[in-house]
């Protein structure tokens, strides 16, 4: 694996404290914002703004040794263990990350397409914007409208 190779550009991202760092490419193959109960609690927020990529398109540039896993080969939630920072999960038994994209240094070629498990979306939060809603995965299930 090296990011730094590729011809396309390779975004930055960062932990809250700064100890870890990595490069990801700018290729992110989908992009959406989770409000399953699990992403609201690893981020503390309504939803979780996710892009998925190739794990080996993704590399730790530093603090390979302050990283923090938590879950499961199927959803392994890494964080910084310093300060907590949630900056991908590994999925899809392991070829693919989920960036948080709250993580990203540099503003990333894809945005968010959906929202997902609306199902079990937060109460107290309203979505206010146009795109599609899936109750569960997207593809697994009709848009629910709105
Ligand atoms: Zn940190
Ligand atoms: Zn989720």
């Amino acid at each position: 694996m090296n990011v730094e190779k590729s011809a396309r550009p390779v975004l930055a991202g960062k932990c809250l404290c700064g100890a870890v760092e990595y490069a990801v490419a700018d290729e992110f193959v989908y992009a959406a914002n989770c409000h399953c109960s699990a992403c609201r609690r690893a981020t503390g927020s309504a939803f979780k703004p996710f892009a998925g990529i190739e794990r080996s398109k993704l590399a730790i540039t530093q603090g390979a040794d302050k990283l923090m896993l938590f879950g499961d080969d199927h959803g392994c939630d890494t964080r910084c263990k310093l300060c907590g920072s949630l900056l991908y999960s590994v999925v899809r038994e392991g070829m693919f990350v989920h960036v948080t994209m709250g993580s990203l240094v540099d503003d990333p070629a894809i945005r968010p397409t959906k929202h997902i498990f609306v199902g079990s979306k937060a109460g107290w939060f309203t979505i206010t914007d146009d795109l599609p809603q899936y109750r569960e995965h997207a593809g697994t299930a009709e848009p629910s409208g709105e």
